[in-house]
């Protein structure tokens, strides 16, 4: 199959029909062998007749997987991802906010252009200025300074990926909205963006708030700690234990060093005394954790799976 195209939906009950009538009218004419599959998140609207609905309407052109509850966007993206069958994936809002006309233009980049994931980018939102788009700004440049990934919209919806990538990584928790970066981790380095063409919600309302942006900063400094040092903690918090252990320990030994040396007494009125302690108790405790964090990674069951991308006999 050419094509699976991906749609995560939240209570969406009327876009839903109009979404997939005009991926037909873009899609059809090119004669390509597509899947559409549906994620009905535990919506509490009639999300799920609509899609049975389609389903006897079109047939084998619809896959739909309904969630008992509601489990978040990265849920609904994973568990279709595992049940893609389409060559290129493409993933869309379910909200009319993308437009299934920019799919071909994708699809040939990924073809021709031999790109491993294109994202969009809204270079003209039609979302709250104050909330979405000047916050986004601020998360993108952050993010991709970070990362090393640079994007100017690397939470937009619009997404296209070669099959390979999307069944080699695991979105969970709200991580999807750093998929290019975990792509990147993974090993697919090939990434692109391409303006897309945005548009104001038509029915429902937005499922994400404020929480997001502290939400998603934490979730980027999980991803970028997991992806560094998950494999190797004791590198991470050894070293940093080390720093403080040695420092503290410098401190306390310049600060007996004066007292016997030059005499100078009322250590304990010092607040570098103090100071001095906390930083060796800090810094033993950073090596514990990092002991522990490698007793933990050491009984993951993947600890040793690597992606393999060629192997010659
Ligand atoms: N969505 C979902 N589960 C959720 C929240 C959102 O599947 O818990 C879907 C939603 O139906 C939509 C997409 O994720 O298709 C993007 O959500 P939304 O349009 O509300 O986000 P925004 O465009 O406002 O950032
Ligand atoms: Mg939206």
């Amino acid at each position: 199959m050419d094509l699976s195209i991906v749609v995560p939906a939240f209570n969406e009950e009327e876009s839903l029909p109009e979404l997939v009538a005009w991926i037909r009218r873009v899609l059809d004419p090119l004669g390509w062998s597509y899947e559409i599959l549906m994620v009905d998140d535990g919506s509490t609207d009639r999300s799920w007749d609509t899609m049975r609905k389609l389903k006897q309407e079109h047939g084998p052109l619809i896959q739909a997987i309904r969630f008992r509850r509601n489990y978040g966007k990265s849920a609904a993206l994973n568990t279709a991802f595992r049940n893609t069958r389409g060559d290129i994936v493409i993933t869309m809002d379910a909200d009319l906010q993308d437009s299934p006309e920019e799919i071909p233009e994708l699809v040939r980049m990924i073809r021709e252009e031999g790109h491993d994931l294109v994202s969009g980018w809204k270079k003209k939102r039609y979302d709250n200025t104050l909330t979405k788009n000047l916050p986004s700004k601020l998360y993108n440049a952050v993010t991709g300074w970070m990362s090393g990934v640079r994007l100017h919209d690397m939470n937009c919806g619009l997404k296209a990926y070669r099959s390979d990538v999307i069944k080699s990584i695991e979105v969970y928790g709200e991580m999807h909205r750093y998929i290019p970066v975990i792509a990147k981790w993974a090993g697919f380095h090939r990434i692109a963006e391409k303006p897309v063409v945005h548009q104001a919600r038509k029915y429902g309302y937005s499922k994400f708030g404020m929480s997001r942006f502290l939400n998603g900063f934490l979730d980027l400094a999980t991803i970028l700690f997991i992806s560094k040092f998950g494999k190797r903690p004791m590198h991470f918090f050894g070293s940093l234990g080390l720093l403080f252990f040695f420092a503290g320990f410098c401190f306390v030994s310049y600060l007996i060093f004066t007292k016997y040396a030059f005499r100078v007494y009322g250590m304990t009125d010092r607040p570098a005394f103090y100071i001095s302690l906390v930083m060796m108790i800090i810094g033993s405790q950073m090596f514990l954790t990092g002991f522990l964090a490698e007793l933990i990674s050491r009984s993951a069951s993947d600890r040793n799976s690597y992606l393999i991308s060629e192997h010659i006999k």
